[in-house]
Parts: structure tokens; C-alpha cells; sequence
């Protein structure tokens, strides 16, 4: 390892502190000082180019939203159950830009309670048990997400009445009409559910199937998976923790580039820059016998900073066009792989829409078969080349890059030109 003492003294520390559930990202996990759009510098000030976070998706501490959160802290931070203004413009602005009929909002902290919300609605709403999810999926930490997040592994265990079906895998599998595909192996297992008197209460999948190994295409892919959840008694959750805002570079959310109309809408990790704030959007419907038998309060969830962070964010993302340069230049990047790909065996298949970039590494690409060390190869050549990406995929052989929006056509440059370097060493 190519740690200072310095940092070898807190991985250490770290170690005797937070226990063994932590992971630490790279061979040589880097130190982290500070941060500003798109590059991140370290204790001793080298410079990297982060190509991973899509949580500080208008990029690192960008002036706009620190500045919104600052003087909101300076004025007021309190919870949900005062009048205030804030929220209610921000619901207004962010239940303005989904297409279809009228929603409510919902504020939570994270992705995980967003879609813990989302589910125990769904089984309040449908008086149904059974959540079918995708076979590498990850939609939380919680008790009851994690028993729907399959990618944390065999150890983890999933609920009583939690189904798995294939992603939509373009590379692998690709029938004829996968959307067609998809829904019968949905119908399969509501079947089971309701053979075993559990009943369907929902489908959640991530609109990119981004731990699935991110499966952007083919698009209009999930009307006849809504057809048959709806047809069995249950409602479409489609969670955009990491499609929404923008990623995608097509459409604000990811779900629209599949023409559906879900019925919950979950929300979190870039809504606020860092600054915790999530949420679930959904069908006034939905909500109407939950809301009457149930209250809801979260002490933290939609406080007065977290809107106003939130609101700095959305502003951002329009004053800024990023959805339209995420388009631009995830092109851009996604050309540039698909070139190297005529010059590295390795690479099998690249995809991915707008800065979501999947791009898979084989042993041979006639059998397919994943290749996990050469991938890893290539997240910690680059991580030594101070270009910061990872990896993701049921075989953990997809690299995943996911920069900031803000990421500039030179980052791109930059980006392709290191990684050429990388792949020349494989
Ligand atoms: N859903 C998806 C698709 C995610 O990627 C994540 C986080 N990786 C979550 C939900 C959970 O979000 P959080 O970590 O904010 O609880």
C-alpha cells in the first residue's frame, strides 16, 4: 500500500472506532481534505477528478446551495409540524416537474426511509404483502428495505414475502421485447405470492437498474410490468435515488424515459448536495387511507434547511442546464469508451444514458464471461492516476462512472485519456 503514515494512523483508528461493517473505497483509500465542483483534493493537496459522486450531483460545495443552507441555518432550522413557507414553494416547484396527474409530497431523510414509507403504504393501500424486486437490487438499509436490497448479499436476508426477477439485461439476455419478457417473469412470481395468500403489494425497481449493473436501454421498456403489478392489485414504486434529477441527461426522472406512470416516486441522494433530503411523491390515492389511519412524523425529514437546500438544488439544475449537459457530455464519454472498446478486448459492452456510464469488463467476449479483477484493476489504476470512478454489477465487473453533473467536456477529455492509459496496462 501506497499510504502515508498519516493515513495508515487513521484507517487504524478508523478500524477501532466504527467497527468492520464500514467499507473504505480503493487498494489506497485517499484521504479526503475538501472539494469544489468536479475535483476533489486530498490531505496533501494532489488533485483528483471525481467521476463517482452523484450525490453532490450540481457539484462539490457549490457556492448556491451553501449559501441557501448557511442563511437558513442562521434564521431558523425547525420541523414539519409549524407553518412555513419554504416547503410548501419547494413541494409546489418539485411536484410541478413529474408529468401526469396531481401528487402529494412526502420528506424524509434518506433513500432507505423514502422507500420504507413508500412500501408501508403500498401494503396499507393494496392490503397486500408481496414486493417484487429485482434480482441485484439495492433500495435501502433498513429493516425492512434492506429485506428488498438483494445486492447486500447472501447474509443479508430478505423478507418473508420478497421476490426476485432478472433485470433487464441488454447485454445478456435481450429478448425480443424485454418489456414483454419482464412482465412475464413478474406475473410468475405473483403467482407464488398469491398462492401463498400474500398478494402483491408492490414492484420497486431503480428506473437505471443501476446495481443490477445499470441497464439504460432499451427505453419504454416498463408499461407491461405496471400492467400485470396493477392487473394483481398492486401499486409501481419507481425509485430514482440514483436516476432522478437529472442523471439520466433525457428527462428529469429516470421512469419517464419508459413512459410509465408509477405510482410512488422515491427521492434522495442528489435532492440536496450532500445536505440530507429525500422524499416520496405519490398518487393522492395512495396515501388516502394511510394518511387517515396512520400520522406521519419525522423529526428531520423536510426541516426548514433541508427545503431550503433542496430548493438551491432544483434552481441549480435549471439557472445551469445540467440536465441538458449531462446529455451532452455523457455522449461524449459513452463515444469515447465505445472507441477504446475497438482497441481493449476487455470491454464487452458499454451503456448507460446521459453521466450514468456502465461499461463491463469480459475474459472473452464471446462467452461473456464478467471479469471482476480486470474492473477492479481499472478503478484502482485510475484511483492511482487521481481519477475516481468504481464498480457495480451482480459480479461486480461493470465500472461505474457517475460524475457530478456539473462534469465539463475537458473532464471528459481527461477522463478517457487516463483511462486509456489504465487499459493499456491490463
Ligand atoms: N435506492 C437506491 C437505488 C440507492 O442507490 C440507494 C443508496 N445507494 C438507496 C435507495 C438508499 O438511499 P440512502 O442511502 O439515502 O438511504
Amino acid at each position: 500500500s501506497n499510504l502515508t503514515p498519516e493515513s495508515r494512523k487513521l484507517v487504524e483508528r478508523r478500524i477501532a472506532l466504527l467497527g468492520p461493517a464500514y467499507r473504505l473505497f480503493y487498494k489506497d483509500p485517499v484521504e479526503v481534505a475538501r472539494a469544489s465542483g468536479v475535483l476533489l483534493y486530498d490531505s496533501e493537496g494532489n488533485e483528483y477528478l471525481d467521476a463517482y459522486n452523484n450525490v453532490v450531483s450540481v457539484g462539490h460545495c457549490h457556492p448556491k446551495v451553501v449559501d441557501a443552507i448557511t442563511k437558513q441555518a442562521q434564521t431558523i432550522c425547525t420541523h414539519t409540524r409549524y407553518i412555513q413557507k419554504g416547503i410548501l414553494d419547494y413541494a409546489e416547484q418539485l411536484l410541478a416537474t413529474f408529468d401526469g396527474p396531481a401528487r402529494h409530497a412526502m420528506f424524509t431523510c434518506t433513500g432507505s426511509e423514502a422507500n420504507d414509507l413508500a412500501v408501508r403504504m403500498a401494503k396499507h393501500h393494496t392490503g397486500n404483502q408481496g414486493i417484487i424486486i429485482t434480482d441485484e437490487a439495492y433500495h435501502g438499509n433498513s429493516e425492512l428495505s434492506a429485506g428488498f436490497s438483494p445486492s447486500l448479499g447472501p447474509y443479508s436476508p430478505l423478507g418473508t414475502f420478497v421476490r426476485r426477477v432478472p433485470a433487464p439485461d441488454s447485454y445478456r439476455i435481450a429478448p425480443e421485447n424485454m418489456g414483454q419478457w419482464m412482465a412475464e417473469k413478474v406475473s410468475e412470481q405473483i403467482v407464488d405470492l398469491q398462492r401463498r395468500g400474500a398478494g402483491v403489494a408492490c414492484f420497486i425497481a431503480d428506473s437505471m437498474f443501476s446495481s443490477d449493473g445499470i441497464f439504460s436501454h432499451p427505453t419504454n421498456l416498463l408499461q407491461p410490468v405496471v400492467d400485470v403489478i396493477h392487473k394483481a392489485g398492486g401499486i409501481y414504486i419507481a425509485d430514482e435515488v440514483q436516476s432522478g434529477f437529472g442523471r439520466s441527461g433525457e428527462k428529469l426522472w429516470g421512469y419517464q424515459r419508459h413512459g410509465i406512470t408509477p405510482d410512488i416516486i422515491t427521492m434522495g441522494k442528489p435532492m440536496g448536495n450532500g445536505y440530507p433530503v429525500a422524499a416520496a411523491v405519490m398518487l393522492p390515492e395512495i396515501v388516502e387511507k394511510f394518511g387517515r389511519d396512520n400520522r406521519y412524523f419525522n423529526t428531520f425529514g423536510g426541516n426548514t434547511v433541508a427545503m431550503a437546500a433542496a430548493q438551491a438544488v432544483l434552481n441549480v439544475i435549471k439557472d445551469e442546464q445540467l440536465v441538458e449537459n449531462s446529455l451532452k457530455v455523457g455522449k461524449m464519454l459513452r463515444e469515447g469508451f465505445e472507441a477504446l472498446a475497438k482497441k481493449y478486448q476487455g470491454i464487452g459492452d458499454v451503456r448507460g444514458s446521459g453521466l450514468y456510464i456502465g461499461v463491463e469488463m469480459v475474459k472473452d467476449r464471446s462467452t461473456k464471461e464478467p471479469d471482476a479483477a480486470a474492473a477492479a484493476a481499472v478503478v484502482n489504476g485510475l484511483r492511482a492516476r487521481r481519477v475516481l470512478i468504481s464498480a457495480t454489477g451482480a459480479a461486480a465487473n461493470t465500472l461505474k462512472i457517475r460524475p457530478p453533473l456539473v462534469f465539463s467536456a475537458a473532464h471528459a477529455d481527461r477522463l478517457l485519456t487516463e483511462a486509456d492509459a489504465v487499459f493499456a496496462t491490463l
